[in-house]
């Protein structure tokens, strides 16, 4: 019986990371919830939510806090986020910050840099037009 449950939440839980390796897109948990819903009818909000909260725990997955919402990437690497503070949109900023490595392992009045993470905040190309 142990061992049912135990395969089951095995297979919920690759298919959620799997669905989050294959978009760019930053989804929330409520997204995460409703895609991976389609496919497995039988997996609850709750279900989905702590999965993502354990991959998060164990460094799989990185949390993205904009001013209301959490959304997640499976792009654990350094990578900069620009997030539009009109529609809330997420996006991968890599180009302009080829530099920011330069801050990694860089020693400061408090102690080593081994991670960094940095959010950028403006209007996206979207909702200027
Ligand atoms: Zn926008
Ligand atoms: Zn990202």
């Amino acid at each position: 019986m142990v061992n049912i449950k135990k395969e089951r939440m095995t297979a919920q839980k690759s298919f959620v990371f799997n669905y989050l390796m294959g978009v760019k897109t930053h989804p929330t948990a409520e997204t995460v919830y409703k895609e991976v819903k389609k496919k497995l009818p039988n997996i609850s909000q709750g279900t989905v939510y702590r999965i993502l909260n354990n991959f998060k725990d164990k460094g799989k997955i990185q949390a993205i806090d904009t001013k209301d919402i959490v959304h997640f990437d499976a792009d654990v690497s350094d990578h900069a986020h620009f997030i539009c503070e009109k529609c809330g949109k997420v996006y991968d900023v890599y180009d302009e910050c080829a530099h920011c490595g330069v801050l990694k392992n860089r020693r400061t009045k408090v102690g080593k840099i081994n991670h960094y993470k940095i959010n950028f905040y403006g209007e996206c190309r979207n909702c200027k037009r």
